[in-house]
């Protein structure tokens, strides 16, 4: 097998450009037109298969799809205008109302969002499990649950579920298993080779190539019998292994409006050749962060699952090649001290997002989580000593310096 950047610079166009060019065009045009009446009626029909209408299908996108799909060894895949797009879209595919799912508690906060109030109030539950105890789960499933949902790193807590374990419990009760991907991106995570039957993903995130734009993907790895959902088998005849993405397309992506632009498409296709780049190098940071937070007495505590003292460190290894992401958290004494040490950083950013270039730090209690009630704060592991740090790309003695200057009394 050839590397991942290998491949990801090889994956052909899914049509010969009439120029050919060496990069996909961003095609930016809303319609495209037919050579006669005829055509178009029998694209209409189905018979025909063509891109019609960029809130349906693109040119740009679908390439995007197509490597994605190369690199995954994915069944089908769908991009979206956000993470948030994928995840709502394939759970409104997959339930309707009366129908329940079973999603781990330590969830992306938008992500609860979307479960608590904005699906709940269209008749889907979500019943809420700590997924790293597989056993609490099987009592929860009944005869309307229609799928288990988890993170494969939970943030900021930065657990880790047994994956073969999930997929044993949704394989032996016919229903699907769901991962939001996000924190481990298909460089060092192949969520086809552990069973997960729908992987969802922000390529807001790493794929983007340094947040540069907004997007998600939906995968399909073609392992699910589409017969055992109620919402996707009636269209089992006619689509086959594909209903999902069929009932997506349609239902879901075209009639709710959520398709990812070529310009966005253009950044998410140049991100995946420097990918497993970036990723290693944010790796061979947190390695060495991890190990100058160890030995340095300020730091009270470190978590990152990457590192052996974990106690996520073998799944970490068996699931992800031993690169968990590459977000970390620490303590210092107090959140006064958290404070002061954030406002001294002059490299590291202040910003909430993931998996940028540059390396971003947060303060979770104070803002993400800061309308959680205290006792919720608490059972989610959010401490006030604690800061997560989403490293970047820069030099490792640079960001050492910066933490080293910022945690001084001078
Ligand atoms: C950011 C994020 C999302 C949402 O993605 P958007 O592209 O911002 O809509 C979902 N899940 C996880 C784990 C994320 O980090």
């Amino acid at each position: 097998m050839k590397s991942f950047t290998t491949r990801s610079l090889n994956v052909p166009f899914p049509r010969k450009d009439p120029h050919n060019a060496l990069a996909m065009p961003v095609y930016e045009s809303v319609a495209f037109e037919f050579a006669s009446a005829e055509d178009i009626a029998a694209n209409f029909r189905g018979e025909l298969p063509a891109h019609t209408y960029s809130r349906t299908s693109n040119p740009t996108v679908e390439y995007f799809e197509a490597k994605i799909k190369a690199l995954t060894g994915a069944h089908q895949v769908l991009a979206l205008s956000s993470g948030m797009a994928a995840i709502s879209a394939a759970m409104m595919a997959i339930c309707k109302q009366g129908d329940n799912i079973i999603s781990g508690n330590h969830l992306f906060g938008h992500t609860l969002a979307l479960f608590e109030q904005s699906l709940s109030a269209y008749g889907l539950e979500t019943r809420f499990v700590d997924t790293t105890k597989t056993e609490l789960i099987e009592p929860l499933i009944d005869k309307n649950t229609r799928a288990i949902y988890f993170e494969t790193v939970t943030n900021p807590q930065l657990e880790i579920a047994n994956i073969s374990r999930l997929s044993e419990i949704a394989n032996k009760h016919g229903i699907l298993l769901i991962a939001d991907s996000t924190i481990t991106p298909p460089s060092v995570f192949s969520s086809k080779s552990l069973g997960i039957h729908v992987e969802v993903m922000s390529t807001t995130k790493f794929i983007s190539g340094g947040a540069t734009a907004v997007g998600g993907i939906i995968i399909d790895n073609g392992l699910y019998d589409w017969n055992l959902n109620p919402n996707c088998q009636p269209i089992t005849a006619k689509f086959g292994k594909d209903a999902f993405v069929a009932r997506l397309r349609k239902n879901y992506y075209r009639n709710l409006g959520m398709p990812m632009t070529a310009h966005s498409a253009n950044y998410m296709i140049a991100g995946l050749d420097i990918l497993e780049l970036r990723v290693e190098r944010c790796y061979q940071n947190c390695m060495k962060l991890g190990e100058y937070f160890q030995q340095n007495p300020s730091i009270k505590r470190v978590d990152y699952p990457g590192l052996k003292d974990s106690p996520f460190f073998d799944l970490a290894v068996k699931q992800f090649n031993g690169v968990p992401g590459t977000v970390m958290t620490f303590d210092l004494e107090s959140q006064a001290a958290c404070y002061h040490f954030m406002n001294r950083l002059k490299l590291i950013r202040r910003a909430t997002n993931l998996n940028d270039n540059k390396s971003l730090i947060i303060h979770p209690y104070s803002t993400i989580y800061t309308e959680f009630p205290e006792v919720m704060r608490d059972t989610m592991g959010i401490r006030p000593t604690m800061m997560r740090l989403s490293v970047g790309i820069e030099g490792a003695e640079d960001l050492i310096a910066d933490m080293e200057h910022a945690l001084r009394e001078d």
